[in-house]
């Protein structure tokens, strides 16, 4: 006897409420683990985002939420971190059987982050600007003179798959923050954690504020972006859909936010502590498969650390534990489809081709119990030269680059030289030698001593072609704002007024 296993179906979230797509096409949703369908999930058209913009139109235009006070809005933010603290574990299933994060990373970091998030951004709302007086000037003439900020109004959010739910957040909450109202579309990948944050936000906000509409990114997505009634698009993704966006948005002149691809720089210097430079090198590449925007994929190492350094990694790598990302023994879980495995495999290829030697994993692996899972060994390569395609190219997948250095310019140069400024990060027990590293890479977050630690109250953003505008703190809640210069004359009579005697003077 064969058991059926009913499959949960997602349908949109507009104005809401669940809502069937207007073509009634559902689209497969996997787990990437173990090959199972996980969900089905409502197939989005350009009718679909059509209705949410239109609802979030309406709730921007004609309900009271952009104009609710500030710390009315605070407390909504306060009650949808306590919505995502009383749904955790429902989040974390749904966002480990969709991308492969383990529960251990989701259920001790990304949840524990969106909390921090919306609770950090409730507090900044406080404090927030949004009316500034400016001094009583004596030219042009005397005045009193504010600077309002004003929500923008209609936003679209685009994600990724790779961190679906944490990535939204970093959308929703200075959106919601500053008084507008938000369309999210999903990667096709990963949507079931983002349609259920938008029902548990549903709850604390009114109808229209958050709604979400799945489906292809050409399709769905570029509707949104052309959407004549959409204002602001904030979107994360790989920078060749980036440099799309930026050129469809260009059509309606859009606000954009853009978060891209990297490939960022780890600097081993000759007195970092090894015992911690080396797992947390690791921690910095590995962690999530390394389909992480901002992993440290290019390692810089000198030339007297070089072969120490190496035998040390190798050895801490061969302790990762593959496995399902719902056991909390697992320490790293597959990659998120057979396409993305396939092209992490030929990058690997690539690397040998081009010289490079494979000194760790570099094979795809079954799991047991796992076996139509999509996972591939940590792997590590050795001699590389920064102008390989391994080392140039965003990989998107557990692929370390090891590449020599004799002289700390030398790294630093190679660092700075490619087309990404995501991150960077360096290993020294020297503060001042820190400082200058820090100083001297083009990226938008340097870790000293750490990796992957980003913070509510921190901006993250991109330097070159890794984006533009930044996420989180107090400038996320800027990018989600404009401003309005408002000026009010002093002057009673008409003969005091400068401009008089500028277009009138041959009357005086
Ligand atoms: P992707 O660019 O393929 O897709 C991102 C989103 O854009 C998806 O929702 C997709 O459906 C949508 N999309 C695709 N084509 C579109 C189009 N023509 N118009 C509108 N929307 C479209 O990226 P991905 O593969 O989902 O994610 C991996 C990439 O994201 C990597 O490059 C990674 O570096 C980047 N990323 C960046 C950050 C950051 O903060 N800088 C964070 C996470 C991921």
């Amino acid at each position: 006897m064969t058991v059926q296993v009913e499959v949960p179906a997602f349908p949109h979230f507009i104005n809401g409420k669940w809502e069937q797509a207007s073509s009634l096409e559902m689209f497969d949703v996997f787990n990437p683990a173990t090959g199972e369908l996980a969900a089905k999930v409502a197939k989005g058209t350009p009718a679909d985002v059509d209705r949410a913009v239109k609802a979030a139109r309406d709730a921007f235009d004609n309900g009271d939420w952009k104009s609710m006070k500030p710390k009315d809005r605070a407390n909504v933010l306060y009650a949808i971190s306590n919505q995502i603290a009383a749904n955790a574990e429902e989040l974390a299933y749904l966002e480990a059987i969709s991308s492969g994060g383990t529960v251990r990373r989701i259920g001790s970091s990304d949840i524990l982050q969106m909390v921090d998030l919306f609770q950090t951004l409730a507090k900044f709302t406080l404090d927030y600007p949004f009316s500034e007086t400016l001094p009583v000037p004596p030219f042009p003439g005397p005045a009193h003179n504010f600077i309002w900020r004003e929500p923008i109004g209609v936003c679209a959010a685009i994600t990724p798959w790779n961190l679906p739910m944490v990535i939204a957040t970093w959308k929703i909450a200075p959106a919601l923050a500053m008084g507008n109202t938000i369309v999210i579309k999903p990667a096709s990948y990963t949507p079931l954690s983002t349609l259920k944050l938008a029902e548990i936000i549903s709850a604390v906000v009114p109808p229209g504020v958050i709604n979400v509409v799945a489906g292809p990114g050409a399709e769905v997505g570029e509707a949104l972006v052309t959407h004549p009634e959409v204002d602001k698009v904030a979107f994360t993704g790989s920078t060749e859909v980036g440099r799309r966006i930026m050129g469809l948005a260009a059509g309606t002149i859009k606000n954009t936010t853009l978060e891209l691809g990297g490939k960022s720089p780890n600097i081993i210097l000759e007195d970092a502590d090894l015992s911690i430079a080396l797992p947390g090198s690791l921690f910095g590449v590995f962690l999530h498969s390394g389909q992480l925007c901002e992993s440290g994929t290019r390692l810089f190492v000198p030339d007297k650390l070089y072969d120490q350094v190496v035998e040390g990694l190798v050895a801490l790598a061969g302790k990762l534990q593959l496995g399902n990302p719902l056991d909390p023994a697992t320490d790293v879980g597959p990659v998120i489809s057979r396409k993305q495995k396939e092209t992490i495999l030929s990058y690997i290829e690539a690397g040998k081709q081009e010289g490079a030697t494979l000194v760790f994993g570099g094979k795809e692996v079954k799991v047991p119990g796992c076996e139509e899972g999509h996972f591939i060994e940590p792997t590590i390569f050795t001699n590389v030269t920064n102008d390989m395609k391994i080392a140039q190219e965003e990989i998107f997948g557990p692929v370390l680059s090891v590449i020599r250095y004799s002289d700390l310019d030398e790294a630093i140069k190679m660092a700075n030289d490619t087309i990404y400024g995501l991150a960077g990060g360096v290993w020294t027990r020297d503060v001042n030698k820190a400082y200058e590293v820090a100083r001297k890479l083009q990226a938008g977050v340097v870790w000293i001593n750490d990796w992957h630690m980003l913070r509510s109250d921190a901006p993250f953003g991109g330097y070159k072609q890794s984006g533009i505008g930044r996420e989180m703190g107090q400038h996320s809640l800027d990018a989600y704002t404009q401003v309005k210069h408002v000026h009010t004359s002093m002057s009673p009579e008409l003969e005091r007024r400068n401009w008089y005697g500028i277009l009138f003077g041959h009357n005086k």
